[in-house]
């Protein structure tokens, strides 16, 4: 799931970073809590203010014993991304496309109606895509009948990891633009240039 390795480690299982597969030099944890911690600061020191960014830090492992455990280490890793998962296998998460979303905006957010469609995939491409933005595989369109067009197409199958490695994934899923997304959009319409 995002960056982390999940491997089964009798009598429970063990996470860590999935570039630290080889190391045995890894700091150990055992408390699920301490995931908290653990994503809460970049290998650089900075705070991470969207947890599904490709930004988890390395040189750890946690050693859980059993599943309770790892589901809650799992939601301070990644917040309801386990909850939403389990939603779209029974059908029950449904997608809302960036215009609804938009057009539900007041106040100093009402301004982002007026995006371009052009504008908007621009900023998606900026904001979500997974090299350097977000690893969670997108469920919405801009409209109804307007796809997103600035991503690859692996970005919006579930199937597929939006990480460099051949594993099986559970995917993190979002079904409708964050409030990252929304506040990027009035800093576009407001032409006040977006930071990558
Ligand atoms: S809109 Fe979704 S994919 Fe884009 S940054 Fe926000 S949570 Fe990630």
């Amino acid at each position: 799931m995002g960056q982390i390795v999940i491997q089964q480690s009798a009598p429970g299982f063990e996470l860590r970073h999935f570039e630290d597969a080889g190391r045995n030099d890894l700091a150990l944890y055992s408390n699920p809590v301490e995931a908290r911690a653990i994503s809460t600061y970049s290998d650089a020191g900075e705070f991470r203010p969207l947890k599904t960014a490709p930004t988890l830090r390395h040189g750890w492992r946690l050693q859980l014993p059993d599943l309770e455990s790892l589901r809650t280490a799992l939601d301070f890793f990644y917040p309801a991304m386990l909850g939403s998962l389990l939603s779209h296998e029974r059908n029950e998460l449904l997608p809302v496309d960036l215009r609804e979303t938009l057009g539900r905006q007041s106040g100093m957010y009402a301004v982002t109606k007026k995006i371009t469609d052009p504008q908007a995939d621009a900023l998606i491409e900026t904001v979500c895509n997974s090299a350097h933005g977000c690893l969670k595989t997108i469920l919405w369109q801009i409209a109804p009948d307007r796809p997103v067009t600035s991503l690859p197409a692996e970005k919006f199958n579930p199937a597929v990891s939006q990480i460099p490695a051949a594993l099986p994934v559970l995917p993190m899923l979002c079904a409708e633009a964050c409030n990252l997304l929304v506040a990027a959009a009035r800093e576009v319409v407001k032409k006040v240039p977006v930071a990558e």
